[in-house]
């Protein structure tokens, strides 16, 4: 047994990560990373459990070597060099026999959390150690559902040929009005942080016709909740040559390809979170606004016709429509100024909300492409439109007829994962009190 200093031997770091060591492997000389997660003392062997993101095994370590890990505090970071051996274990089906232990990084002790999970930490204290709290398994299975999710959306939205795109974050006047906007200060002039991309992924549609983006998106919410953050991670699509019921179809397949792939990709992350990934089925069901009224009434809720869906409705409506639902044929006057009217019943549009119970997952709708109504919409809802020139200059270039949404990431990440505070889901979430780490 020996404590070697890297460098002593021309050795990779690691041979191996932990996942690809198989009991097949015995008597084969490896090195591997990782970080102890524990430490046994029996009589004269020390028994170490290492983990690293892929997997987790027990190391045996005989000899001198064990005073020095005494001194050693969990969650420090290790080389082991040594050789795989059958083991007696319940828990392992194979065991690594250390010949050398390198320290690599020393964790202090005590820790600000505890990344075992024996001990619970409240969210705040594990936020504020975030790096920290990936060492926990539950923490990392959401991080790798979530890029097994994004990589799931790429790839849906790819096969139907649409084209990721990156539109500015700084933006120079208001796009959507300015209710909860976040202004800075630019070179002397005042700048906002861009709440979607709503005005450039529509432009983009002339050249491009089908685009989509995935990025954070910046909202001043004040309200306090378990879905509102105020950096969102939000994907969005705008498609020339559809309307809104054809981007409802791709939102639908994009759902169930997400929910059929991290289904089968994230096995483990399933079992370490306790959550089973049972993909929907589609079609998902549609109702109208005035459909939900009806609902509502019967539930002793009285709204009139154009009267906006509050928190305490949808939780009402989630309990009737269990999973997920469309509401349809919203009143134009609750929608934004780009949403395109329905042509037979020009008090309704031709938009969607895609709900999960009392959830808010995504809207989206056939939006105008001519601009002499893009005019009149914006007076109508007192913006000014000289405020837009630049982006209705774009409808005077050969604007198709064209149909989009944007869907809360990490909305749909907390209904995946079954955790209803979306701050969870996200690294290092923004919210009025948040600012930091
Ligand atoms: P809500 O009414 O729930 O605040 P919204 O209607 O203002 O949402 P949209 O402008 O329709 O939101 O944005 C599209 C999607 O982006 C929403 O359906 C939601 O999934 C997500 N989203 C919007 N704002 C936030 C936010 N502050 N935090 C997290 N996700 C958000
Ligand atoms: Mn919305």
């Amino acid at each position: 047994m020996s404590l070697k200093k890297r460098g002593s031997d021309s050795l990779q770091f690691k041979t191996h990560d932990i996942e690809e060591l198989t009991p097949a492997m015995v008597g084969k000389e490896i090195a591997c990373c990782g970080w102890i997660e524990d430490m046994r003392k029996l009589g004269k062997m020390t028994f170490l459990t290492v983990r690293d993101v892929t997997g987790i095994a027990q190391v045996i370590v005989k000899e001198e070597a064990q005073k020095y890990l005494e001194e050693l505090p969990r969650q420090s970071v290790i080389r082991i060099k040594g050789k795989v051996q059958e083991t007696k274990a319940k828990d392992f089906s194979f065991e690594i026999n250390a010949q050398s232990i390198e320290l690599l990084a020393k964790a202090v002790h005590p820790l600000p959390i505890d990344p075992i999970g024996r001990l619970e930490s409240n969210i705040d204290n594990r936020l504020n150690a975030r790096a920290l709290d990936l060492r926990n398994q539950k923490t990392a299975a959401i991080f790798k559902i979530r890029h097994h999710v994004l990589a799931s959306i790429r790839k849906t939205l790819g096969e139907k040929k649409f084209i990721e795109i990156t539109t500015p974050k700084i933006i120079g006047s208001a796009s959507e009005g300015g209710a909860n906007l976040f202004s800075l200060e630019y070179f002397g002039k005042q700048a906002y942080l861009a709440q979607s991309p709503q005005l450039y992924k529509e432009q983009m549609t002339i050249g491009l016709e089908r685009v989509f983006e995935i990025s954070t998106f910046y909202r001043a919410e004040k309200s306090h909740t378990v879905r509102h953050l105020s950096e969102f991670t939000s994907v969005d699509i705008e498609a020339a040559f559809m309307d809104y019921t054809d981007v409802m179809n791709v939102l639908e397949s994009l759902i169930v390809n997400v929910y059929n792939d991290t289904a089968n990709n994230c096995k483990k992350e399933q079992e370490e979170l306790e959550i089973e990934i049972k993909p929907p089925s589609a079609p998902f069901e549609r109702i109208t606004y005035a459909q939900a009224l009806e609902l509502l009434k019967k539930h002793d809720i009285k709204l009139n016709f154009g009267d906006d869906l509050q928190d305490a409705h949808l939780r009402v409506l989630g309990k009737e429509l269990a999973g997920f639902y469309f509401i349809v044929d919203w009143p134009l006057k609750l929608k934004p100024f780009y949403i395109h009217e329905k042509d037979d019943e020009p008090d309704l549009s031709k938009s969607f909300d895609l709900q999960f119970g009392y959830l808010e997952l995504s809207s989206g709708g056939t939006r105008l492409h001519s601009p002499e109504k893009i005019k009149s919409r914006l007076k109508e809802q007192g913006l000014d439109p000289s405020k837009f020139a630049d982006h209705l200059r774009a409808f005077e270039w050969g604007m198709p007829p064209h149909a989009g949404w944007g869907l809360g990431l990490d909305r749909l990440m907390s209904v995946i994962t079954k955790i209803d505070n979306i701050r969870e889901v996200v690294l290092y979430p923004r919210d009025s009190e948040r600012l930091s780490p």
